[in-house]
């Protein structure tokens, strides 16, 4: 296949679009570089950071040479989309991580294949998800999702709700909670996506001192392709990148958070 970019401009140049599986093992490679640069900066573990590569919006052939690549877990953002996939790659050793919004009609979607749920904010959600895994006998790991930009078209709760949702999720006995998610304001001023990513952070501090018990491992899921370096230097113990191991997206990010 000829390597035309399939991105929108300045994204393809800095996202080249991976085709082969040397493009896939070389982009990861670079990520993981640069993910132990920015943990050995601030006196981490570079192992105590999980990458999780994020397939939205790439077709399932290049998925599945992604796979063959070596990847295991994939990030997908839609319901819709992650189940397609799941399906078509049914075959290969690939489990699936659901990383964006969720309405608490597709729970019984996510319960039927997903590995892992990344984006819990609402206890409607988390019923809904619990009766559905409950049916099928099974459990699944869970992030809660925080708002830490203050930002309309960001899902995920406001700070202050966290302690009390920690307090109801143990009455949902399927879903087990890892820790906290969330999405850096989009700019690139660093010190404000630095702030999101501390707050965080404390939050999962706090939760630890006051409720060990319902934080689990009180793991940190923040970092995209464009702030993940800065995301591990606060502390991100899973950074969930797309666009710099699969390349430039064409669509808009406002597709996945609309504009206020
Ligand atoms: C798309 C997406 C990412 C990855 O974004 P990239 O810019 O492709 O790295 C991370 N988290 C969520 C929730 C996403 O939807």
């Amino acid at each position: 296949m000829p390597k035309v970019s399939q991105g929108d401009g300045a994204g393809a140049d800095r996202y080249p679009t991976a085709f082969t599986p040397a493009d896939f093992r070389a982009n990861v490679a670079d990520v993981r570089a640069r993910i132990a640069a920015a943990a050995r900066r601030v006196g981490r573990d570079p192992e105590a950071v999980r990458l999780l590569p994020v397939s939205k919006t790439v077709p399932t052939d290049r998925v599945r040479v992604a796979i063959g690549a070596g990847m295991r877990r994939l990030g997908e953002n839609k319901v819709q989309e992650a189940m397609r996939k799941h399906r078509e790659t049914a075959d290969l050793d690939v489990e699936w991580s659901v990383i964006g919004h969720l309405q608490s009609n597709k729970a019984r979607d996510v319960a039927s294949f997903a590995a892992e749920f990344q984006a819990l904010d609402r206890l409607k959600v988390a019923e809904a998800l619990d009766r559905r895994l409950q049916a099928a006998g099974r459990s699944l790991d869970v992030y809660v999702q925080v708002n830490t930009s203050a930002e309309e078209s960001k899902f995920g709760m406001p700070p202050e709700e966290l302690p009390g949702f920690l307090r109801a999720l143990p009455a949902y006995g399927s879903l087990r909670v890892r820790g906290l998610m969330t999405l850096a304001l989009l700019t690139p001023d660093e010190v404000r996506v630095r702030a999101c990513f501390a707050l965080l952070r404390d939050l999962r501090d706090r939760a630890r001192e006051e409720t060990p018990e319902l934080i689990g491992d009180g793991e940190l899921s923040m970092g995209m392709s464009g702030d993940y370096e800065i995301a591990v230097e606060e502390g991100a113990t899973c950074v969930r990148v797309g666009q710099a191991i699969f390349g430039a997206r064409a669509v808009p990010d406002s597709h996945y958070w609309p504009e206020g």
